[in-house]
């Protein structure tokens, strides 16, 4: 079955934080993570089978980082192909056999385009195109284009993504909470209806948050909601584990699972099919999540049975 496919029929269950795992397992802040996935394979293995064992149905890929811009930054671009592939194979090791989804990991390239910077739209085209060719040709089932603040650099994700055969393309949008609190919308003032809207007239499956300031479960439950009043696609969100907060030097995330946890039938019955998280969250997490769609789960069969 197709992870589009499985969306319709059932919640799925996405995974956990990657950075701030990474981080535990040792990587310096300002380190290259992705290229962890040929320096170190077995660290991002051993955190993304937690994952899996946590009951992840969904696994992103350690690429966020994965373009040809972000890598040069570290002095990798000569291995975009390989980070990608191997980014892929360790996602798919984590299932240890069973089945299970691996979505391919697109981030922002971590720059402007002309005229407000230094690259050229073709420049991020090719980058983007090529990661996504590494990513799609290693095995993935889907490709998210995530933590996106500007419609022009998703609709180039998704135009990538589609060009390297993609069968499944998430576009994923980062809002933040605005200074007065009463709505949210990205860095470049996309607010979800005009995202949602937008993505499904560029040929996205599926529409997505993650990451953002201040979206907590029940803003990120609203933004979903704002997703289904423009759009019948499929709907996923990742929302962070509450604020980073400094506590002896290092950055924490003061979101519990057992705080979370109460947010995920909420996030289903606003239309989410695909639930993960994004910064600071952990595998307990996830295991709290599982949890609660189980439930809700055999909650439903039961029902379907007494009908
Ligand atoms: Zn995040």
């Amino acid at each position: 079955m197709t992870l589009l496919e499985a969306v319709k029929q059932r919640p799925l269950l996405g995974d956990g934080a990657m950075g701030t795992q990474l981080m535990i397992a040792g990587l310096e802040q300002g380190n290259c993570g992705e290229a962890w996935n040929l320096t170190h394979p077995e660290r991002v293995l051993a955190i993304q089978r937690r994952y899996a064992e946590a009951g992840s149905d969904c696994i992103l890929t350690n690429t966020f980082g994965g373009s040809r811009i972000m890598l040069n930054r570290h002095g990798h671009a000569s291995d975009v192909a390989a980070v990608n592939r191997a980014g892929v194979a360790i996602a798919r090791e984590a299932f240890a056999g069973r089945p299970g989804y691996v979505i391919g990991d697109i981030g922002p390239f971590g720059g402007l385009m002309e005229p407000y910077g230094d690259f050229t739209e073709r420049e991020v085209r090719e980058a983007f195109l090529e990661q996504a060719r590494a990513l799609v040709d290693a095995g993935a089932d889907a490709i998210i284009i995530e933590t996106q603040t500007s419609l022009e650099e998703l609709q180039i994700g998704i135009e990538a993504a589609r060009e390297a055969g993609a069968a499944c393309i998430i576009g994923s949008m980062a809002y933040d909470v605005t200074l007065d609190g009463s709505t949210f919308r990205t860095m470049m003032g996309v607010d979800p209806e005009r995202a949602g809207a937008f993505m499904e007239e560029h040929g996205a499956h599926v529409i997505a948050l993650n990451c953002g300031t201040g979206m907590d479960m029940a803003r990120a439950r609203d933004a979903i909601a704002r997703y289904r009043r423009v759009s019948a696609l499929p709907l996923m969100a990742q929302p962070n584990a509450g604020q980073p907060k400094l506590v002896n030097m290092k950055v924490v995330y003061d979101e519990a699972p057992e705080q979370m946890v109460g947010g995920v039938v909420p996030l289903i019955e606003a239309g989410a099919g695909i639930i993960g998280a994004c910064c600071g969250s952990t595998p307990d997490h996830i295991r709290a999540f599982r949890q609660a769609i189980d439930a809700r789960l055999s909650e439903r069969a039961c029902k379907d049975t007494h009908a």
